[in-house]
This record gives C-alpha cells, structure tokens and sequence, in this order.
C-alpha cells in the first residue's frame, strides 16, 4: 500500500503488529471500521502486521452474515490483513490449555456460585447500599474453607484479580490511566459450557499473536486493568493500548442504529466511495495539520498514532458527502462507469460500461456527491423522462417550437458529435434570431427533465440519436 519505504519499527517494540477483533454479532460498524482502519494504518506505516480476528464467543449472537458483512466490509475499505480471519471458536482447546495452567498457578479457581445465589449476593449488597461484584466465595486462600462443590452445577472458572493495587497504563490515545483493583472483582473467564469469556481470550489472542498495539474504542477501557492482570498473570508482555472515543451522531448523542449507525457496506450502496469513507473516517479523531483530503497511501504515511483525538467527534453527513465528492472528482473514470452501471442494473436499467458511459461520467461528477446520484444523472439518457408540465408549458412557446423542429431535423442528418451538435444549434439561433438560453432550456427539459445540465451540445452528444429525435418528435 504504502509506495515509500515504512518508518522504522518503534525502538523496543518490533515488530508492530496490530489487529483488528470484530464481534460477529451484527455488520462491521462505523466505529469498529475506524479503529480497524487506525489499526491497519499503524501497522503499515511501521511495516508490521495486522491481524484479523473473529470475536465468535457470544455464541448465541454471532451469525455467520455477520463475517461475512464484515469480511466483505474490510475489502471493500482495502484493510487488507496479514493474518487472519482467525476464529475464536475454533481455537478452545488453547484458552482450556491457558486455564488449566491458571488454575495450577492459583492464578484462577473454580466457582459453583449458581446464577440464583449471584443474584441474592447482589441483592443483598444493593440492600447494604454497596456496589455490587462477586464476593471471593470461591476464591481460595490460605486459611480459608471453601464449601464443597454442590452437586448437579457446572462451575464457572474465574481469575483471581490482585485484590490491592493499581492498574496504570499509558494510553496511546488518552494518556494515562489508573483504575484500582478495588473497584473490579473477580472475573468469569470461563463459563460453565467451556466457551471463554471476552477478556480471557482477547488475551490470550493478543498474547499469542503477538500484538504490540490495541487500538479499540474507549467503551473498552474498564476492560483494560482485567486484561493487564491477566496479562501479568500469565507472564505474557503488554501490548500498548490506545482507545478511541466514541462516535456521535449529528445531534451529539451516541451514534446507535436508530441515530443513522448503519453499516460501513451501507455507505457503499448509497455510492460513497472506499477511499472516501477512509478518509472522513480517519479525520473523525485524527488529524494532520490541516489536511482534510488524502488518500489511504498518504494517511499511511502519516499515521504514527500521534494527532489521535481524545474527545468525541460528531458524524457529519454533510462533511462525509462533501468528502465523496471531492474524490469522485479524482476518480477514475472508467471505475465510476462501472460502479454506476451496477447502480443502474440494480434498478432494472442494463447498460454496458462502455466508452459513452465512461464519457457521462466524466461529464456529470463534477455535480455529484456519491455515485447514486451519478446514476440519477445517467438515467435520464436511459430511460424516458417526464418534463413538468407548468415548466414546459412557459418554455416551449410557439416561439421557439419551429426552432426545435429546425434543430430536429439538422440533428437527424449532422455527424454525432459535440463539434456538429454545437454547430447544428448554431445555425438554428441565427437562422430564428433567438438567443441560446430561449432554445437550449426547452431543449434540456424534453430531453432530460430537467433545465440545469452542463454545456448542452455535451448532454445531446452523449445521447442516442434515435432518444433525441423521439424526445423532439412531438412539438
Ligand atoms: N470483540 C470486541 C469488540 O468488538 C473487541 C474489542 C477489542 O478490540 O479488544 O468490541
């Protein structure tokens, strides 16, 4: 991706490796897709890696459509991965390996608290008015009798979390950070039926991966002093842990589904182009001086996880259009026709991308934010137009009607070309002394609906000649 060499590997830390660890429980969302492109980002401006992980845990939840959403979300974006899709559910053999080890070590224990008695426990600490958490019942130490194992219940495996100190990290993103051990108890890290709990085996994860850098959202973060104990208590190193905020809708609430949290593909099929989406992504907590416009291989150039933004930013369709259209102007031509003419065939229109439709799109994305709207454009030389009545009732007066005869009838015979059509028009001004606007208005509303078109001579080249003529056949 990146053209230029990579910056050399953070001293200390080599190689980088990153990666992204999605939970298939719904569509790759914007949030997920920004960290995941800051994540990507990183690894390939230090020419490291990025892993792609599966969070297939919540078994009940995660669906098949999901991945594959999300799959075809990071390859539409171009976050292309290194290693991966690693699956969680196929690597259980590996977390009961790390608990068994745990358990030998003292570092976790085994509990039978059923959900009934978890659920008296908390009732009677919100009595007492204190907050709740699981009370150690379980949790062996010297001196201490534990009750014995009640007959017909699974148990739980839970890590025994240091009970003093204080966790302190140094956020890539926010700085540092402490939370004391007071205030988190002793976590399940694996259920009863065998399936681990998120934060074990994101550890596990990022310790067998070999993940240097976490990049994630900040909802994360109470998260974080439970992975690093864990972390410690297996012996593995730390990753550097950076946490995004979150992303706010346009009305400065929480971006959910029901305030316009759609998909990243969602984006896709309303013609917002990949590297659009990444750049209003990336500038969405993280910027460059003032660059508000870059392509992917610039921002990996520039991402060394500094500029990372430590508050929350607003979602802002308005700048996300602006963006899209910025990069539409760059686009390929060729590549839009093709893009476009899928957008047609998915409204029953069937067109070739061929040479003409490459030259519409040249001739109309100057007026465009995404490629849907390209397609309205390109429609109107598709499929027929209906001119509003009241518009054409003030346009096309007696007037100008033998004018657009005149001109039908040079149109049916003249070479079909931008040069012949600007000439045919030409000699129908003059020979009926009328000015362009008085023939062209009437002309672009017959032919596409509409009176705001670019140059008019360009708009009928672009057209079938036998469309024209039909369009002007009744006057
Ligand atoms: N599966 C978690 C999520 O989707 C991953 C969090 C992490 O990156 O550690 O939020």
């Amino acid at each position: 991706m990146n053209p230029d060499k990579p910056a050399p590997a953070i001293p200390g830390i080599t190689p980088v490796r990153t990666r992204i660890a999605p939970s298939p429980t719904g569509f790759l969302h914007l949030g997920t897709a920004r960290t995941a492109l800051y994540s990507w980002a990183y690894a390939r401006h230090f020419g490291g890696q990025f892993v792609l992980r599966i969070e297939d845990t919540d078994v009940a939840r995660s669906t098949q459509d999901s991945v594959d959403q999300i799959l075809a979300a990071m390859q539409w974006l171009g976050l292309d991965c290194d290693e991966g899709p690693i699956y969680q559910m196929q690597r259980l053999d590996r977390y009961h390996a790390v608990v068994e080890q745990m358990l030998a070590a003292g570092t976790a224990y085994r509990c039978w608290c059923t959900p009934e008695e978890l659920d008296a426990m908390r009732e009677a600490q919100r009595e007492r008015g204190v907050k709740t958490h699981y009370d150690g019942r379980w949790r062996p130490s010297r001196g201490k009798t534990l009750p014995s194992p009640p007959a017909g219940v699974k148990p739980v495996v839970r890590f025994a979390n240091p009970v003093d100190g204080i966790v302190t990290w140094d956020d890539l993103v926010k700085g540092s950070i402490s939370i004391s051990n007071h205030e988190i108890d002793d976590l399940i890290i694996l259920r009863p039926d065998g399936v681990p709990t998120y934060n074990f085996a994101v550890v596990v994860d990022d310790w067998d991966m070999a993940i240097s850098h976490v990049f994630r959202g900040d909802e994360h973060i109470n998260n974080t002093p439970w992975q690093i104990n864990i972390f410690h208590a297996l012996g593995a190193p730390l990753p550097r842990f950076g946490h995004c905020p979150i992303i706010l809708g346009d009305d400065g609430q929480k971006l959910s589904k029901r305030r316009g949290a759609v998909s990243v593909t969602a984006y896709q099929d309303a013609g917002y182009l990949p590297e659009s989406m990444l750049n209003y992504l990336a500038r969405l907590g993280w910027s460059h001086g003032d660059e508000e416009l870059f392509s992917a291989a610039q921002m990996v150039k520039w991402f060394d996880g500094s500029h990372l933004a430590k508050s929350p930013a607003q979602w802002d369709p308005v700048k996300l259009a602006w963006v899209n259209a910025q990069h539409l102007k760059l686009a390929d031509d060729g590549r839009l026709a093709g893009l476009v003419a899928a957008q047609l065939a998915s409204r029953g229109v069937g067109v070739a991308a061929d040479e003409r439709l490459v030259a519409m799109c040249a001739l109309y994305k100057d007026r465009c934010s995404t490629t849907v709207e390209l397609a309205d454009w390109l429609a109107m030389h598709f499929v027929p137009v209906v001119p509003p009545a009241d518009e054409l009732a003030a346009l096309l007066t007696d007037a100008v009607r033998p004018a657009l005869v005149a001109l039908r009838d040079r149109l049916a015979g003249c070479d079909w070309d931008k040069a012949a059509i600007a000439a045919a028009l030409k000699a129908v001004l003059a020979e009926h002394k009328l000015k362009m606007p008085q023939l062209a208005m009437p002309l672009r509303l017959l032919l596409c609906g509409r009176v705001q078109t670019p140059s008019v001579d360009a708009v009928v080249a672009l057209f079938e000649r036998q469309i024209v003529l039909e369009r002007l056949r009744h006057l």
